[in-house]
């Protein structure tokens, strides 16, 4: 819109002086009132019009002081110009009033207006007005003196002179301002203008004081010693003020101009009063993160804003809104009840869940809310925050976008804080174990396969099952890590039963989050550390891990695979995705779900289901292992239907490599025996 009006400035300068030349080639000077008069003298209107737009936009949030500053700067400069132009203005007001009259008393008036924008730029506090500010205060200065020397002289103006020069650069310098400001600036070209804190405002006063003695000495234009006076009024604001304003900017949040965390504790006792309701939502960006760090701190910047715009426009003038920190956001309803705060939390979610427009990038992002009623769940603000933070965190854990604090939230968040805490203890100092459960191959009844499954010896809690303690190392974002302890346990277990002449190859876990580009060289470099073939590591992954990113995780198991590290489907038959990746995908096992396995000796088509899988799996080259195998009736069907092994408690559970190690030298005693 300023570079609209600034560029309508220049092009109605330009017809301006067109019509001037056009009528004096007649031969003619044209006198005021013409049309080249209205043209130029709207160039000056409309440059402080998109001066003005320029202003509001950036300083919106602390017009006052910036305004304040340029004001004195503005008037004072006003006031000693009056006095340069006293001829200019006397002969001008002692004309007959007309038209011409009006008009010759606008130019010095419009040059006041010039000069003092001028000073009212220079004077202001940290106002960033495009970066080729100073193009247009040359200009503008230099336009505006071609005018003032024209006014004192207007007899001797030829045609021609250095003052239309004055003009001409001035009109340019102001364009060339104006193509500036049409383009975006990047973070880099910004420069903000540097100006002592008071210079402006003791220049200004000084000025004003000036014109006040001169006038009590001399004749001096009223209009002089009016703006003097104003000039001294407007400085004396600020003083009283700035104390106003800086408590304002201490309340305000920088970024958003919402108040800031200081403002909420100190207003929050005045709307929890006994005998009164409120809630406390307590909003928090999802995967902000990821928005910053991927997008970049200007775009984490924007969406703030933007978030802070909506969140205003979803709640009444009476609510308190406030940015407490990063991406979080603190609102308290006044007199809303339970449904009412759940209401409003919904609404904010769907008004935030729309696309945002950052720098020209659409951005997606979401918020879970936390809700705290008062009095119900605390009488200060304190007790209140924390119950919404209970509440958030329970919000973002289900996915369920908004909840409203509940005691028994409470437990569950110091569980999880201190099991998480536990883990890590856990991961350091080795509180890790492996239990080991074999596989038997059917048509040899050979026992060369185990699976590695991951327990925990708790300190206090005793023997933890993966159930229990995996989702919370997934969400701490420790698996990789875990994965690096099972797998070098794993392989120090084959070393050690190796040097017992047990050749048995092992079955690690691993989740998709660990199935990193650099996983395939860490495995190679463990398997060398012990001189192993890479023949006793087998990989289970589950159906999941190959629909979160294919390309990425076939490139990961292809390596592995290449390497002579064999792949293993596990949970088989309980994802969602197509077969077609068997046929595409570097694959060796797949391992049947306990699920298929339970009702096949109950169930005709359960047992058919079987067969048919044990088919396709034969038909694709790949070794089938039933998982889940607990009683004598399925190993024999299973067994019949030409599945290659079995894995369940009716061999045996898992159990402590020194366990396996003697359950196998029983089981091969036994077979010699009979
Ligand atoms: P999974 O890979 O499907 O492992 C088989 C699970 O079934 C094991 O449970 C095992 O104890 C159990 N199981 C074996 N035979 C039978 C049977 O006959 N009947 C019944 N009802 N259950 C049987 P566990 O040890 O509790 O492990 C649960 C899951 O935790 C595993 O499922 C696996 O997905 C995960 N897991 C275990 N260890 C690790 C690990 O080191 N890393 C990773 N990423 N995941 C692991
Ligand atoms: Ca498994
Ligand atoms: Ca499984």
């Amino acid at each position: 819109m300023e570079v609209l009006l600034g560029a309508c400035a220049v092009t109605l300068y330009g017809i301006g002086d067109t019509i001037y030349d056009y009528a004096s080639l007649d031969g003619i000077i044209p006198g005021f009132s013409s049309l080249a008069d209205v043209a130029y003298l709207s160039f000056p209107v409309l440059i402080i019009a998109a001066l003005s737009i320029v202003v509001y936009r950036q300083m919106r949030d602390r017009l006052w002081p910036v305004l304040l500053d340029s004001l004195v700067g503005t008037l004072a400069a006003a006031s000693v110009v009056s006095i340069v132009l006293t001829p200019a203005l006397s002969t001008a007001s002692s004309q007959p009033v007309s038209l011409d009259s009006a008009i010759a008393l606008a130019y010095p008036i419009q040059d006041i207006a010039m000069i003092a924008v001028i000073a009212g730029i220079l004077a202001s506090q940290g106002l960033d007005i495009g970066r080729r500010w100073p193009f247009l205060l040359i200009g503008l200065a230099l336009f505006t003196a071609s005018d003032v020397v024209y006014a004192l002289d207007m007899t001797g103006y030829v045609a021609g002179s250095v003052l239309d020069a004055g003009w001409l650069i001035g009109v340019v310098a102001a364009a060339f301002w104006v193509d500036g400001a049409a383009r975006p600036a990047t973070g880099l070209d910004r420069r903000s203008r540097v100006m002592p804190a008071l210079a402006a405002p003791v220049v200004s006063t000084g000025a004003a004081l000036g014109v006040l003695v001169l006038a009590s000495q001399t004749a001096v234009p009223a209009l002089a010693v009016v703006f003097a006076g104003l000039t001294l009024a407007a400085a004396a604001v600020p003083l009283t003020l700035r104390h106003k304003v800086q408590h304002t900017l201490a309340r305000t949040d920088d970024l958003t101009g919402l108040t800031n965390r200081r403002a909420l504790n100190s207003d929050m006792p005045g709307y929890l009063h006994p005998g009164r309701r409120g809630a406390l939502l307590l909003l928090d960006l999802d995967r902000f993160k990821d928005v910053n760090d991927g997008l970049g701190h200007d775009i984490g910047d924007g969406l703030l804003r933007q978030v802070a715009q909506r969140l205003t426009k979803e709640i009444r003038v009476s609510d308190l809104a406030s940015r407490i920190g990063g991406d979080e956001f603190a609102v308290f309803l006044e007199d809303a009840s339970r449904e009412a705060a759940a209401e409003t939390a919904t609404r904010i979610r769907e008004t935030l869940s729309r696309p945002f427009i950052v720098g020209g990038i659409a951005v997606q992002t979401s918020a879970s809310i936390g809700i705290a009623l008062f009095p119900d769940h605390g009488a200060g603000l304190d007790p209140l925050l924390r119950g919404a933070d209970v509440a958030m965190y329970r919000a973002k854990a289900d996915h369920s976008g908004h909840q409203i604090y509940q005691p028994e939230y409470d437990d569950h968040r110091e569980i999880r804080f201190r099991t998480v805490q536990e883990l890590r203890t856990a991961l350091r100092e080795g509180q890790l174990v492996l239990h080991y459960q074999p596989k038997i191959h059917l048509i040899s009844s050979e026992i060369i396969d185990v699976e590695a499954l991951v327990r925990w010896n708790h300190p206090t809690r005793g023997l933890l099952y993966p159930d229990a303690f995996l989702p919370l190392v997934e969400e701490a974002g420790l698996m990789p890590q875990l994965a690096q302890i099972v797998l070098s346990q794993a392989l120090d277990q084959s070393t050690r039963w190796r040097s017992e002449e047990l050749n048995l190859s092992i079955a690690v876990n691993v989740s998709a989050s660990c199935l990193q580009p650099e996983l395939p060289e860490q495995i190679t470099q463990m398997l060398n550390d012990r001189n192993l073939p890479s023949s006793v590591l087998v990989l289970e992954v589950t159906e999941e891990v190959l629909m979160i990113d294919g390309s990425r995780t076939a490139g990961v198991l292809g390596e592995l695979r290449a390497k002579g590290i064999e792949i293993s489907i596990d949970d088989f038959g309980t994802g969602y995705s197509s077969l077609a990746y068997l046929r595409d995908l570097p694959v060796d096992e797949l391992k049947l779900d306990r699920s298929f396995i339970a009702p096949m000796n109950e169930d005709r088509r359960a047992a058919n289901l079987v067969a048919s899988i044990i088919d396709l799996a034969h038909s694709l080259g790949l070794r089938i292992v039933a998982e889940g195998v607990e009683n004598e009736a399925a190993y024999m069907e299973l067994a019949e239907q030409g599945c290659d092994l079995i894995q369940g408690y009716y061999l045996s559970k898992p159990i402590p490599a020194e366990a396996l190690s003697a359950w196998l030298v029983e089981r091969r005693l036994a077979a010699e025996v009979s």
